[in-house]
């Protein structure tokens, strides 16, 4: 049998099932991997070993009394340190709240837990979220299991790298430009970012909050479908969510995509900055999707492609300056004391935000600001409402639109991190789908012919269509066959 820790959570919930293995062997088998790969990928944040087996005995105890909460009672998940998590540290890779122990668990937490899903670690990313390397984290740097001198994507760089190492089944991620697909596309795993609406976002620390959307990081698209029917569907602590259940993933997802409509971005495929093993691995990913019925077509996207980043970048920092208000140094975490109350606000922030935050924070307060609310900000807007009207008309011709997820491969460390522009443009093809509130994942295609790390095919569906996204992702991932291959892993 397949080392535990290669399990993906679907395959771990059948070997619980059949009582070939004991949850605690899992979460046991799990935190040893930790031990032997952490050191060198730097995934995990905090460790929670003793939660974690303390929840998988728990599990184990309703296992044998017949009371499973879920058929994934007992398949430990991690998350992004983003979720807040009652008892344990939970910092948004931020000085300002190193030390932060939230009183309550965001409704992500509670769903999985209700569903007896152990917690296994919190994970490192991009402070506030804010970032495509994961490099932007305060505490530490992450590193791409497919190569250690290699950035895992981010800003969700931790869930991503613990799920392709082997250290977790399966992780929660945040998306707010790109944060799930990106690092998914960079360590060759499977990442969904739903609908807008479709998750809570209460206790999911806010970034840019007309954005921000949770969703799973998996070994493959199944479990990516049971995770966000787990803890998707309507919650009333979260005023956006959309009412009604969690939908109904799973049922379907293997029925083919015979005559299926797929749009391919013609502006994406020129776009300059997209690397030849990207175009070639794609290329291979369309003409694998004819073969398995679809039609294809050409769409086209061009505001996505000329304005989506600098409206990203309008919108994402001024939402960002607000919700950062919140870290004056007297609710949450850091203080810095000072003569005033004026001081003492000022140097906390000086002295917990790292300077990305600082950046943005800057940005967004300066178009905010009266003078400049319209040339930049209501701009954005305007253009934002173009984005979605012309995903509105390619979606009148097809049902499904794919592209690559990131321009290029996983980058080298500190490639980026002195030009931010640079970094900016990792999201080239990720920001469209979120200012247009769109659901969109990014599914491994194989390894790049020139360098030998993964690639990532983007689908993005109308809204609430993830079922259709999900189904044409299942069915290449099966045909491809990568996923469930030993060269769909990490040389780790
Ligand atoms: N890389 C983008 C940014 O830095 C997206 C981040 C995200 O999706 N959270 O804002």
């Amino acid at each position: 049998m397949t080392e535990l820790h290669w399990l993906g959570a679907t395959e771990l919930a059948s070997a619980l099932d059949a009582g070939e293995v004991s949850a605690q062997e899992v979460a046991g088998a799990l935190l040893q991997r930790a031990d032997e790969v952490d050191p060198s990928v730097r995934a995990v944040l905090t460790r929670t070993d003793e939660r974690l087996l303390e929840d998988a005995r728990a599990a184990d105890r309703r296992r044998a009394a017949g009371a499973l909460r879920s058929p994934y009672d007992g398949v430990p998940v991690g998350y992004k340190d983003i979720f807040v998590t009652r008892g344990t540290v939970t910092t948004a890779g931020s000085r300002i709240l190193e030390g932060y122990v939230p009183p309550y668990d965001a409704t992500v937490v509670q769903r999985c837990s209700a569903a007896g899903l152990p917690l296994a670690h919190k994970l490192n990313m991009d402070e506030f979220a804010m970032g495509s390397s994961t490099e932007n984290s305060a505490f530490m740097a992450t590193r791409n299991p497919w190569d250690l001198e290699r950035v895992p994507g981010g800003s969700s760089g931790g869930s991503a790298a613990a799920v392709a190492a082997g250290i977790v089944p399966w992780a929660w991620g945040t998306d707010t430009g790109g944060s799930i697909r990106q690092p998914a596309s960079l360590v060759g795993i499977v990442g969904v970012k739903p609908t807008y609406g479709v998750v809570s976002r209460y206790g999911m620390i806010a970034f840019a909050s007309s954005l921000d959307q949770a969703g799973p990081l998996t070994r493959n698209v199944r479990d990516a479908a049971a995770l966000l029917e787990i803890a998707g569907g309507h919650d009333p602590r979260d005023a956006t969510s959309i009412p009604g259940p969690a939908p109904r993933l799973l049922d379907g997802i293997d029925a083919g995509i015979e005559g299926l409509r797929v749009g391919i971005v013609a502006e994406f495929m020129q776009a300059e900055g997209l690397a030849h093993g990207v175009r070639a691995r794609v290329e291979d990913a369309y003409r694998r999707l004819e073969k398995l019925g679809a039609e294809l077509g050409e769409v086209h996207l061009p505001i996505s492609l000329e304005h989506g980043i600098s409206a990203y970048y309008l919108i994402a920092p001024a939402e960002a300056s607000a919700n950062l208000a919140r870290y004056d140094g007297v609710r949450y975490g850091l203080r810095v004391d000072g003569e005033d109350v004026v001081a003492m606000t000022s140097r906390t922030r000086a002295a917990g935000f790292g300077a990305e935050v600082k950046r943005r924070v800057m940005l967004g307060t300066y178009s905010l600001s009266a003078g400049y609310y319209d040339a930049y900000y209501g701009r954005a807007l305007r253009v934002r409402t173009l984005i979605k009207q012309e995903f509105a008309r390619a979606f009148e011709h097809v049902d499904v639109i794919a592209s690559p997820t990131s321009p290029t491969t996983a980058f080298r460390l500190g490639e980026r991190t002195a030009d931010p522009l640079a970094m900016y443009l990792s999201d080239l093809f990720t920001v469209a789908a979120p200012l247009a509130g769109l659901p969109a994942i990014s599914v491994p295609c194989g390894l790049s012919p020139d360098d030998s790390l993964p690639v990532g095919l983007q689908l993005i569906a109308p809204a609430l269509q993830e079922s259709t996204m999900l189904r044409t992702a299942y069915a290449f991932e099966q045909d491809l066959g990568f996923a469930a291959s030993p060269e769909g892993r990490p040389p780790l």
